[in-house]
Formats: C-alpha cells, structure tokens, sequence
C-alpha cells in the first residue's frame, strides 16, 4: 500500500495502479484520479488549484503524465499548468483555450474560496486566483481509445454539463470515470446557460449502457459507486424523458442514489 500524508490532498489506493486524490477539505469534495500504465501515466484531472496536485503526482508515478480533462470547468482544471501533456475533448477546447464567456472571474473565486474546512495552502489566493487556460496537445473524440502501456482508456462523448465532457472507461480494471456527468450526494447540474439538459440525459442513458463497468468514480462527494446504479439511472432517464423534464427550469429531481438539477 502507498500512503501519503498531505496537508491538502487525500490519497486514497484504489488498486496498486490506481489512485484516488481527494479535496476533502473543500465543499465540493473533488476528486482526481492516477491510472499507472507500463509506459505512462493518465491523470483524469488535475483539481481546484488551491494546491498544487503535481506534489501528489510526483510522488506516485516517474512515468510521463498525460492530463484527460473530464470537462473544463475551474474545480477539475486547476493544476493542469503544472503539467506538459493535456488532452481535452474538442467541444470543451474552447473554453480551455479562452476561458467560459459569461461566467465571471467573480462568481469563480466566490465558489474556489468558500466553505473550506482546513487550512488553505499560504500560497493560495482567492483575490488572484485564475482558472488555467492554455491550449491542449490533442483533442479528442468519441471513440478514442488511449493506450499508456498494457492499459487501454476508452472516450465516451457525454455532453450535457459541459459541450465536450467526457467519460473514461479502463478496460483492464473496468473503472468508468463519470466527471460531473454522475455522482451522488448533491445535485448533477444542468441549469447553467452553457449547459443542455437533454444532452446529459442522453449522455446517463449512454454511460448506463456500456458493458463491464466494475466501479463508477464521479468527479465529487462519495468515492466510488457501485455499478447496479446503472438501473437507477435508466429508470431515471425514462422518467425524466416521458414527463418532458429535460429542460432548463424544472429544478431539482431527486432519485434513490442521485439527483439532476435543470
Ligand atoms: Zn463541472
Ligand atoms: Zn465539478
């Protein structure tokens, strides 16, 4: 077992090459994660920038680190300027390269700086805290697959939250990373003007179909959810589709282990 102590981040050994690098000490609870191939490193985003995540990397893997951006949003973006290699999907590249027009710095550093329950590193600013921007090294796709030795990544489009979302599924392990398209605890949103209500329900039904998942790693709140939430999320999707409730506007929709916000 590895384990490291950090005054910021909670590392948590999902196997012996893969682990989980948590932000408990921030409301929205973020979670990145480290899948060790035989010749490189996927980091499945890189955090809130309050700290620097490359100190947890560095400590885990010597392997070249490529960063897969879940979805460019300022909570799973924050380190990617620590590291050389960032792919994003081409709907969110964009935004990775120009910032998301309409959303303020204001409302960011509001969101980045609040409810924080230890101490913030003392370089961590949130007068002066920017989101990264910078531009990506390969865009990706539906379909793609992603092989860092001996471990191959699939891509799934899954827009709704943001245009060029992603989840990943590893093949070897049969993990599926969801981002912000499904977690529990605390509402999937859906209701900014950047988002699409249909397309994320469009996007659940897809993910919720996929063959072999063994373990479902949101982007937030509680790690790790069981597969059998895949039965949930269809009868949810059928719900939500058959009362004409994927749009912006109709609030909260609450299920057993998950709810949307449109
Ligand atoms: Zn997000
Ligand atoms: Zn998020």
């Amino acid at each position: 077992m590895t384990y490291i102590v950090d005054p910021w981040f909670t590392v948590q050994e999902l196997d012996s090459k893969t682990f989980a690098i948590s932000e408990y000490g921030h409301w929205e609870k973020v979670h990145s994660f480290l899948l060790l191939g035989e010749n490189q490193a996927a980091l499945i985003d890189t955090g809130l920038g309050i700290d620097t995540i490359k100190r947890i990397t560095d400590q885990l893997t010597d392997l070249p680190i490529i960063v897969l951006t879940t979805h460019v949003h300022a909570d799973h973006i924050g380190s990617h300027g620590d590291f050389d290699t960032i792919y994003v999907h081409n709907d969110d590249a964009d935004w990775l390269i120009n910032g998301i027009k309409g959303l303020s710095l204001k409302q960011i550093r509001k969101d980045m700086s609040r409810d924080i329950t230890i101490p913030v590193p003392e370089l961590f600013d949130p007068f002066t805290y920017k989101p990264y921007q910078g531009n990506p090294d390969k865009l990706l796709s539906d379909g793609d697959t992603i092989d860092i030795g001996n471990r191959i990544l699939g891509i799934f489009h899954t827009p709704g939250h943001s245009p060029g979302h992603i989840s990943i599924l590893d093949y070897k392990t049969g993990y599926l990373f969801t981002g912000d398209l499904l977690y529990a605890e605390t509402p999937i949103y859906a209701f900014y003007p950047s988002t699409d209500p249909v397309d994320l329900v469009n996007s659940l039904k897809k993910i919720a179909k996929i063959k072999g998942v063994s373990k479902i790693y949101g982007g937030h709140n509680q790690l790790g959810l069981e597969p059998k939430i895949f039965d949930e999320v269809l009868e949810a999707v059928q719900y939500l589709k058959e009362n004409k409730l994927a749009k912006h506007g109709t609030g909260v929709h609450t299920f057993k282990s998950f709810s949307v916000q449109f």
